[in-house]
């Protein structure tokens, strides 16, 4: 007997903006974070129409410490820069995975030929909490491309991106400070499939695009996350055609404290505070400026 995950609930996205160039919505909001450890927050972004513009919007220069952040593009394209001196392009099917760890600033902008284009861009980001015994590490950056990402063929309609974690015999290439499941489900047209998930992990499915049946649920929609079940295993999804996009999010949670402030999670209010004064005098650095 096949033990199936049960569906704790449904949440609905809530409309946001990030800096002046990411509209969307906040899919898991910080006041339920403690259900999702290790994730913290999951912002879709799109899909949205980008304007041509030849200065590229986005979001400004902004610190991080404690957390990773993962960007994972379904359609448009973008660009980053930070402090520890790395430097990026993210396109469709492509993923960021930033460790900030210790701290660094970053900017998040459409990038440049996309942006005097314009065009469509829809993706998410995740932020991913580290343990204490990682959170002061030195940054780390992984930036995978569409092609690094191994695919799982569910049947003619349905392909599996394993983007990090194991799943049948399949090894996602992310590097991971704790044991993290994430996969992006592209189905075309109807189908019907069941899929293995650890037990005893958060798990949640992010509907990103179209609709889908859940277990015995139906009618899931776009921009909707169903928080399932730590007990059993086995999920079943149904769709009925069209295009649908799913994020599957699985994670062994941090049994810690969290103190957090904005783009800062630590494990005690005092930590935070010391956080404030390193970014403050400069410990995280600076990013040159750049004409465009
Ligand atoms: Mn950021």
């Amino acid at each position: 007997m096949k033990a199936f995950k049960s569906i704790s609930y449904v949440w609905e996205g809530r409309p946001q903006q990030v800096g002046d160039g990411f509209v969307g919505q906040s899919m898991i909001p910080s006041q339920r974070f403690q259900d999702f450890s290790p994730f913290l927050m999951l912002d879709h972004h799109g899909p949205m129409q980008v304007k041509p513009s030849p200065v590229p919007k986005g979001v400004d220069e902004h610190p991080h410490r404690g957390i990773e952040t993962v960007t994972v593009v379904f359609e448009g394209a973008l660009q980053h820069r930070d402090s520890a001196g790395n430097k990026g392009t993210i396109f469709a099917g492509d993923v960021q995975w930033m460790s900030a760890a210790s701290g660094l600033v970053h900017e998040e902008k459409h990038e440049i030929n996309f942006s005097r284009k314009g065009g469509t861009l829809d993706f998410v980001q995740l932020w991913v909490n580290l343990p204490r015994a990682h959170k002061m590490e030195a940054p780390r950056y992984q930036e995978l491309t569409a092609a690094q990402i191994p695919v799982l063929q569910i049947n003619d309609q349905t392909k599996l991106r394993l983007i990090s974690g194991e799943l049948n015999g399949l090894k996602g290439p992310a590097l991971t400070y704790t044991p993290v499941l994430l996969a992006e489900v592209i189905i075309e047209g109807s189908s019907e499939f069941e899929l293995q998930l650890p037990e005893n992990y958060n798990v949640a499915i992010h509907v990103a695009q179209g609709e889908i049946a859940l277990n015995d649920t139906q009618g899931i929609k776009a921009k909707r996350i169903a928080k399932l079940s730590q007990q059993g295993e086995w999920v079943s999804v149904a769709t009925q055609g069209g295009m649908t996009r799913l994020l599957i999010l699985g994670g062994e949670p941090i049994n810690e404290p969290i103190a957090s402030y904005g783009p800062f999670v630590m494990n005690t209010q005092a930590e935070i505070m010391q956080t404030l004064q390193d970014y403050q005098s400069g410990k995280m650095g600076f990013l040159e400026p750049v004409e465009y």
